[in-house]
């Protein structure tokens, strides 16, 4: 048998037992050895997503593969031979979209915007078999034809690895500020650029380690947790804004021109998610700067915004949502290169077995500690 955490309804969690599944062609059955845990879990569990129950949360998972069906050997993504006991990290949504809606049809290299969009752990039930379709388990079947499997770079160990889901929509969101535009002229982010950081929770400070290992230049974080601001430093922050200390908006955006020699932001990232983020980040802007949008992936409500500054500015306001599988690489290779200077073993502060799950969730809405994973 396997235990699972399995989401009946809003709120309820429960222990769960499935069979062992059989391996079916092209699919593998790995031993989860971690999954964190993300705001988009715990929206699942407040109820302010709308899935099939039941489901197995969880979509941040790394394990190794404990057996691998008929053809499955051969797709690992990068062509790389998979063998058992390989340490592996699968894109949690799926490659086979829907193929015929108009984003399907005519933008087929932006997956996220299928209206029919299938991903593991969130959106996936768990009623029929394999059940495992999610990584709060202690193990988790993978349909490898229809979904992402990467091989782990040598040398990154799974807590590390475990980063690369949310890695990938960091380094996602860092990647929108490089166009439209060429840096050298002083559009979009380039080498040597600055970087704000509004939110130093785990999607801010995985996008303070992408901006540092791809070369930014001052990289400045705003927050008010000790812990938070302390990892973001020891990430790449040179300039720390605490929020106990600069208390308002305007004192925060002159800190930010102070910074910048009075110029602005080259970027601003808002990994808040807090609607007054929003037009404070758009203050900080330089003239013909950018601000990237990728903390409000729920809807917490609405905020003012003075449109003439975004027009003045001649800036660009982009959106980041999610990521197309492809990103999983530029994660992977972000994670190996910046573990080598960067503290990232260490931002999984938590961990608790699937049993525990429901005290991870109480865990993070606590804000102690900086990231949680489950275990197996
Ligand atoms: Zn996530
Ligand atoms: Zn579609």
């Amino acid at each position: 048998m396997v235990k699972s955490s399995v989401l009946e309804g809003v709120g309820k969690l429960r222990t769960c037992d499935y069979p062992r599944p059989e391996i079916g062609e092209n699919a593998i059955l790995m031993s989860m050895e971690l999954c964190g845990v993300c705001g988009t879990d715990i929206h699942l569990y407040g109820g302010n997503m709308r899935i099939p129950f039941p489901v197995i949360p969880g979509h941040e998972f790394v394990g190794r593969i404990e057996e691998l069906g008929e053809g499955a050997e051969g797709l690992e993504v990068k062509g790389q031979p998979l063998s058992e006991g390989d340490l592996i990290a699968v894109v949690p949504g799926t490659n086979a979209f829907c193929g015929s809606c108009y984003f399907c049809r005519f933008m087929p290299h932006k997956p996220t915007y299928c209206t029919g969009r299938r991903v593991m752990g969130v959106n996936l039930t768990c009623s029929d078999p394999p059940h495992l379709l999610g990584g709060w388990a202690e193990e988790i079947y993978v349909d490898a034809e229809h979904y992402w499997v990467y091989k782990v770079p040598e040398g990154v160990p799974a807590k590390v690895a475990v980063l690369a889901e949310p890695m990938a929509v960091s380094s996602r969101a860092v990647e929108r500020a490089f166009a439209p535009g060429i840096p050298t002229f002083g559009e979009g982010y380039g080498p040597g650029d600055s970087v704000v950081v509004q939110g130093a929770g785990p999607i801010g400070l995985l996008a303070i380690a992408a901006a540092k290992v791809a070369g930014a230049g001052d990289i400045v974080v705003i927050d008010m947790v000790d812990e938070r601001l302390e990892m973001a430093g020891r990430l790449g922050a040179d300039h720390i804004i605490d929020m106990r200390n600069h208390t308002s908006s305007e004192e925060r955006v002159e800190e930010v021109e102070r910074l910048t020699r009075g110029l602005g932001a080259d970027v601003v990232i808002e990994c808040a998610g807090v609607p007054a983020a929003v037009p404070e980040g758009i203050d900080m802007v330089r003239r013909g700067g950018k601000f990237v949008e990728v903390g409000h992936y729920t809807d917490p409500g609405n905020v003012e915004i003075n449109p003439h500054i975004v027009c003045m500015k001649d800036m660009d306001v982009l959106g980041s949502w999610a990521y197309p599988p492809t990103q999983f690489d530029t994660a992977l290779q972000l994670l190996r290169r910046g573990m080598e200077s960067l503290p990232l073993s260490e931002i999984i502060t938590h961990k608790f077995r699937v049993a525990d799950a429901e005290e991870a969730i109480r865990t993070v809405k606590s804000k102690k500690g900086i990231k949680m994973a489950i275990i197996p």
